[in-house]
């Protein structure tokens, strides 16, 4: 008999339950069995149960170990932390997987780019650790730096941590090793940051003996974003601190074609956590019009995770024949079709 996965899924925010709602539909037509605990958080979760983050959602990851999320909405400058990055750091989930893979039919200046790039996700700038010009301690912050802060700065913290940067920098590794990948980059801004991201190189250096086999090398963030501009095809997994992980995997999508099509995986040590890099969309909300294909592609991830590779392979291959032909695909791939419509797409090629 078919084993039945029990899997959190958080439908999102803005375009999230559109796209959520598709995805559903289509992993059911590959044939995996699952059962969805399903569990609101963000924005709608603050409006029905008055706060963005319930402890719900945290037991039902645990108790489950894998989730499919659809985009949280943060809003911008007020005290409401970021959803995301709390379940992340409450989760442990350290290892962000961006895979950057172009498809046929998709329209970007790159062709046939295989990226990957690895962020870690629980350190860095996110650690949220964030003082106001007027507390005690920015005051402190300001006095220790000698002058090198002005008075009345907003003080932000960058924790980097040699076992948070030795972790990230395995996953890197052992990732390339599962592969068959070559080359593994370092990317951060030790140049400047002497001590933070200097830790950070330091100690991949040291992981990167322990896989002699695999090319390793550094490259400071600055350049890196003109070389992905200018020769993408030069890289293979590259891995950074969260901040530039972050801004770099935009980047990277961009190169593919957009974020309608970029996906993401969030590990731990005995959990995963998969979801599109792209946000809530919130202008698109309801219209029924944005591309499912990242959080397809998550799902896939997904799929490869749980062991049904199978089936991972047969979506992709499904996903990637409706791209190419390019007559039921959603705006940004230059069609018009719904966001549904493009899944009843997916579903008939899945046979
Ligand atoms: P966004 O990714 O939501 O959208 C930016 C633009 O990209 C959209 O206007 C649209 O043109 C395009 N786009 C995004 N997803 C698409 C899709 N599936 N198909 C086609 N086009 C797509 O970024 P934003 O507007 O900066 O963020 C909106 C909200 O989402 C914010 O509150 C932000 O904090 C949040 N966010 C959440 C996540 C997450 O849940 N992991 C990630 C990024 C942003």
């Amino acid at each position: 008999m078919e084993k039945t996965y029990i899997i959190t899924l958080i439908p999102g925010d803005g375009t999230g339950p559109e796209i959520t709602e598709t995805v559903k539909k289509v992993l059911a037509a590959t044939g995996v069995r699952i059962n969805w605990d399903t569990v609101i958080a963000g924005e709608t979760a603050l409006q029905k149960l008055g706060t963005p983050l319930p402890d719900n959602v945290i037991e039902s990851i645990r108790k489950n170990k894998i989730a499919l999320k659809g985009p949280l909405t943060t809003p911008i400058g007020t005290g409401f932390r970021s959803v995301n990055v709390a379940l992340r750091q409450i989760l442990n989930l350290y290892a962000c997987l961006r895979p950057c893979k172009s498809y046929k039919g998709v329209k970007s200046r790159y062709q046939d780019l295989d990226l990957v790039l690895v962020r870690e996700n629980t350190e860095d700038l996110y650690a949220g650790i964030e003082f106001a010009p007027e507390s005690n301690e920015a005051k402190e912050i300001v006095k220790m730096s000698k002058g090198k802060a002005r008075e009345g700065s907003a003080i932000s913290i960058k924790p980097i941590s040699k076992i948070g940067s030795e972790q990230i920098v395995r996953f890197a590794f052992e990732y390339a090793v599962k592969h068959k990948r070559k080359k593994v980059t370092a990317v951060a801004k030790a140049n400047i940051m002497k001590i933070t991201d200097g830790l950070f190189y330091d100690t991949a250096r040291e992981v990167a003996k322990k896989y002699p086999s695999i090319e390793y090398e550094e490259k400071l963030v600055d350049n890196m974003c003109m070389q992905l501009v200018q020769k993408p095809e030069l890289y293979d997994v590259l891995v950074l601190p969260n901040l530039y992980g972050d801004i770099l995997s935009d980047l990277c999508a961009g190169l593919i074609g957009g974020l309608g099509i970029a996906p993401g995986a969030n590990f731990g040590e005995d959990m995963a956590l998969f979801e599109a890099v792209h946000g809530s969309a919130p202008k698109y909300t309801g219209m029924n019009k944005v591309n499912p294909t990242a959080l397809l592609l998550s799902s896939k991830l997904m799929l490869d995770y749980i062991g049904e590779t199978e089936k991972a392979s047969r979506l992709e291959k499904a996903l990637s024949a409706v791209i190419a032909e390019g007559r039921r695909v959603t705006y940004d791939l230059g069609g018009k079709s719904t966001t549904a419509d493009m899944g009843d797409a997916i579903i008939e090629r899945l046979g």
